[in-house]
């Protein structure tokens, strides 16, 4: 059963109950952290589009991630200690109940950022980086989406890398990186000039030639940042160079054990609105009654419900069945952002007129739903991949 101190109010078929009790007790530690000190920022600095940035290193101090009362049997995982994939996943998804910015803040840095560099660096580039990047004194962002290059990067890049005798030119210009402007490295993806290959290479942001500006006027995950980088001749040694990435079909590897993260952060928002909705729905009454009362009402509770139920499961069954293939990782998308786009669509309908209003903490998740819904490949384009792997045809124009 759930413990006192960490329910799930909406996760009815209880996947939360699978969690260890050190892993519990880690997670509703995280929990208060975030209530007490997160969450009564947050309609201040959405409105005023303010980093979250400062919570990162007290997050870090949690030890989330590198407790040793947390890591596996050994026997289990043959012979290395690992985090439990479960828990990993409860991680997001708490970060997401409280707010994607929150959990985009933290996990660009230890899940995208620092997969990255495990999946494409070397041996020594990881011994020399990942202390850093675990207590965040190494940060760093990913910088694939062009300004003219979106869901065509793979064939249509045009950033390129230059070889040089002592390493490499960086020339071109990346759009909607998140992170950018509070990492100190960006990882930028790019292609070989007058070669095949596509390289990935860690670019320390300060270099001349590197130019940063943020994206100003988002309506969607306004407490994170988003940069337009341009790159001129921005000179770049080898070592710096992750030398197993050399193509997009090394990225996408580098990426599988992050797709699950996609389901996770969808379930943990479901989560955060369904919370919000169902304790609006019992305090405020209309026609004489609380409108938990009403049959409309409740068919839209449970249909977010229902939601939660669906993504979780598909939360849970990719991070305990690893995926290896670059085909399932788009179905997993399109689902998790479908359940969740009509998830906090009903959840806002629920609160009314109010439900526009930031601090009944329902339209964070409505706007930012907006984002997930495209990054990390739009529907369309993981409907093609999807289509083109079930038929033998690809529908992409090229
Ligand atoms: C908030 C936010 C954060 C982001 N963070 C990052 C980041 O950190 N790093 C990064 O590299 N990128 C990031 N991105 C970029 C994101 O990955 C792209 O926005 C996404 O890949 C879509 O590209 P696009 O916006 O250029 O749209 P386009 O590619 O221009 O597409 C426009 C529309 O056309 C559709 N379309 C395109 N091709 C086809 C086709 N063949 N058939 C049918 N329909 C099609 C698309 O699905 C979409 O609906 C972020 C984006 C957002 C909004």
């Amino acid at each position: 059963m759930t413990s006192p101190t960490l329910e799930y109010p909406g996760d009815l078929l209880g996947f939360a109950d699978d969690l260890a009790p050190a892993e519990r007790a880690k997670l509703a530690r995280l929990r208060a952290y975030l209530d007490e000190n997160v969450r009564p920022v947050l309609v201040e600095r959405w409105e005023r589009g303010e980093s979250l940035a400062d919570f990162r290193r007290p997050l870090a101090d949690l030890h989330l991630l590198d407790d040793p009362e947390l890591l596996d049997d050994p026997a289990v995982q043959g012979g290395v200690r690992r985090l439990r994939p479960l828990y990993r996943g409860f991680v997001t998804l708490e970060l997401c109940r409280l707010d994607l910015a929150m959990s985009i803040t933290y996990g660009g840095q230890v899940g995208m950022f620092r997969t990255l560099i495990h999946a494409g660096g070397s041996p020594e580039q990881i011994a020399a980086w990942d202390p850093g990047i675990l207590d965040f004194s190494f940060t760093g962002c990913f910088a694939l989406s062009e300004p003219d290059h979106g869901s065509d990067v793979a064939g249509g890049m045009s950033t390129t890398a230059r070889r040089t005798e002592d390493g490499w030119v960086i020339d071109g210009a990346k759009r909607w990186i998140g992170n950018a402007t509070i990492s100190d490295n960006i990882v930028v993806v790019a292609r070989e000039e007058g070669g095949e290959r596509v390289l990935a290479f860690v670019v320390p942001a300060e270099t001349p030639g590197v130019e940063r500006s943020v994206i100003p006027y988002k309506g969607a995950t306004r407490m994170v940042h988003n940069a337009d980088i341009r790159l001129d001749g921005v000179v770049v040694p080898e070592e710096r160079r992750l030398p197993r990435i050399e193509s997009f079909r090394d990225i996408n590897r580098a990426f599988r054990s992050l797709r699950a993260d996609i389901a996770w952060s969808a379930a943990g928002m479901q989560l955060g609105a369904y919370a919000a909705a169902v304790e609006y729905a019992q305090r405020r009454e209309q026609f004489g009654r609380p409108i938990a009362g009403f049959q409309l009402i409740q068919d839209k509770l449970v249909r977010i419900v229902a939601n939660i139920a669906q993504t979780l499961a598909l939360a849970v069954r990719t991070t305990t069945h690893p995926i290896d293939d670059d085909v399932s990782p788009s179905l997993i998308k399109l689902v998790a952002a479908d359940r969740l786009r009509e998830s906090v669509a009903l959840a806002r309908e629920i609160v009314g007129g109010n439900g526009v209003l930031l601090e009944h903490d329902v339209m964070r998740f409505f706007a930012d739903a907006e984002a997930m819904y495209t990054f990390e490949g739009t529907r369309e384009v993981n409907t093609l991949i999807v289509g083109r792997a079930l038929t033998g045809h690809s529908a992409f124009t090229r």
